[in-house]
């Protein structure tokens, strides 16, 4: 296993379990190349704040990361977002606009709110409710650029769908293919021709779930009372001692004699029968270069753009805007150097002392990577300057904290399917090889978990039934 990311983690769990429910043995070794596991998930206590360096949450919809909780023994330890305050803004002319409600992703599904919401022109509503007459697409891989402008224009793009999307997959829309990042779309178009028509209808089938899913036993998103790192470190700790091996990077692997052998940047080498590899997709493109030059290429042609979060905290009476909502999203069209806020001490409880609060600005990603040149203090003093405009912060933050995520976020470009596709028929010629992580069938929690335990199941040779309940 290489990688101790929440890809690796899940992937050794599983192959753990499966064993122990087999009664096999199981030698198991997962190199890690930092000092730590977890990967991008990282939670950090400081002066009774809890910051989250990097994701904040994960998606329950999607039911891997939920499963694995409870199998874990961890479902008691979710929390809820505060619903009360459920809401994001959009930043429009320098001012902080909410989302008109019900708005998803790249349509409205509440009339009333749609029509009386300052964020659109009239214009700009007129072309969105062409949605409702226009003919179906035919380009079967069209990136979510074009799709939204087609379907429900440019308003619809540059002031809501492409600011939503940047805060999750920091991506430029023209580039990301919306086949692969956002599949419900091209199956709302598909099925329904209209996607103003298809959310209505969804929205209708089940209004608790779009209106929040109050009553719901978890909101759209959930995380840890004390951070996502309970995930991971609890992980860490189903495994066998001394299976985690930290500081131990991969330099190559090869086959000697049927099986894999590893080589680390220390020396050490490992033989295995199977190996699954979850870091980056450029990190095990290296890995694989002597063993299938091919395979490296494709791997390596999965684009990963950097982002960095800035955490800052203040007193709460330092800052004039009322926090009520989750954050807000920076539209690229208003040129402004952060893409995103999240207000982490409104949206999950135990984040901040009583008191304060505890902002986290987002940064970088496919449309501003450039700015990421830029030292740690100049980012702390960009994102202080730009919450003075936005939200009338009018102190110094009692203490920050930047984290910075090079090249950590795979860039779902249009043609990325074939190509994952290509990379998982040369991945088959390789007998117990298996990848795993979120360059390849979805970039969030959930689907790392799915993909490292599917994996493992796979190179376990775990039947269809088990893999279905995996
Ligand atoms: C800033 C940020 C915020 C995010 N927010 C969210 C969120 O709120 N919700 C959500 O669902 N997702 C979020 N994501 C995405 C989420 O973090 C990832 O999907 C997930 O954590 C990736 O896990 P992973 O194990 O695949 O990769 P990683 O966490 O990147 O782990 C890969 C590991 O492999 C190791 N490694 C690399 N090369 C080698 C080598 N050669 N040898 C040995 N080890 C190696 C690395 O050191 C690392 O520990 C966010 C991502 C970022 C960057």
């Amino acid at each position: 296993m290489v990688g101790g990311g929440v890809s690796g983690l899940a992937a050794a769990h599983r192959a753990v379990e499966l064993a122990r429910e087999r009664g096999r043995p199981l030698e198991l070794t997962l190199l890690e190349a930092g000092d730590r596991l977890g990967g991008t998930i990282q939670t950090e206590r400081r002066d009774g704040f809890l910051v989250e360096c990097g994701p904040d949450s994960f998606l329950s919809e999607k039911p891997w990361a939920l499963a694995l909780c409870r199998r874990l023994g961890l479902e008691d330890r979710l929390i809820r977002t505060n619903d009360r305050f459920r809401r994001t803004f959009v930043v429009f002319r320098g001012n902080l606009h909410p989302l008109p409600e019900g708005f998803q992703l790249l349509a409205p599904t509440q009339l009333r709110s749609f029509v009386s919401s300052g964020l659109f022109s009239w214009r700009g509503k007129l072309r969105m409710a062409c949605d409702l007459l226009l003919p179906r697409g035919s380009d079967p891989d069209e990136s979510l650029g074009a799709f939204v402008r087609r379907r429900l224009g440019r308003e619809a793009l540059e002031r809501v769908a492409q600011p939503l999307v940047a805060g999750i997959y920091t991506a430029d829309p023209d580039e990301l293919s919306l086949q692969a990042a956002m599949p419900r779309f091209v199956e709302m178009e598909r099925r329904e021709r209209s996607v103003i028509l298809a959310l209505w209808r969804a929205a209708r089938k089940a209004p608790a779930l779009q209106a929040g899913a109050s009553g719901a036993r978890w909101s759209l998103f959930v995380t840890f009372s004390d951070g996502m790192e309970e995930l991971t470190r609890v992980l860490a700790t189903r495994l066998p001692p001394g299976a985690a091996r930290l500081k131990e990077r991969v330099t190559g692997a090869t086959r000697e004699g049927g099986q894999w052998r590893v080589a680390t940047a220390s020396g050490a080498v490992f033989d295995a029968d199977a190996l699954i590899l979850a870091p980056e997709a450029y990190q095990a493109a290296r890995i694989l270069r002597y063993v299938d030059p091919g395979l490296a290429l494709l791997l390596e042609g999965i684009p990963q753009a950097s982002s960095a979060t800035v955490t800052l905290a203040y007193r709460r009476d330092e800052i004039l805007h009322p926090l009520d909502g989750f954050g807000f999203v920076v539209p690229q069209v208003e040129r402004r150097a952060i893409i995103a806020c999240t207000f982490s001490s409104v949206k999950y409880p135990g984040r901040a002392p009583d008191g304060y609060a505890l902002l986290r600005v987002f940064m970088g990603g496919a449309l501003n990577e450039s700015l990421l040149a830029a030292d740690d203090a100049s980012l702390v003093a960009t994102a202080g300057a730009e919450l003075h405009s936005l939200l009338g912060v009018a102190a110094e933050p009692r203490f920050t904290r930047v984290a910075r995520y090079p090249r950590a976020m795979p860039q779902y470009h249009v043609g990325h399917l074939a190509r994952v596709e290509a990379i998982e028929r040369a991945v088959a010629r390789h007998p117990g090889l298996r990848l795993a992580g979120g360059a390849y069938h979805g970039v969030g929690i959930a689907d790392c978990v799915r993909s490292g335990e599917e994996a493992a199941l796979v190179l376990l040779g775990a039947s269809e039934e088990e893999r279905g309940g995996g």
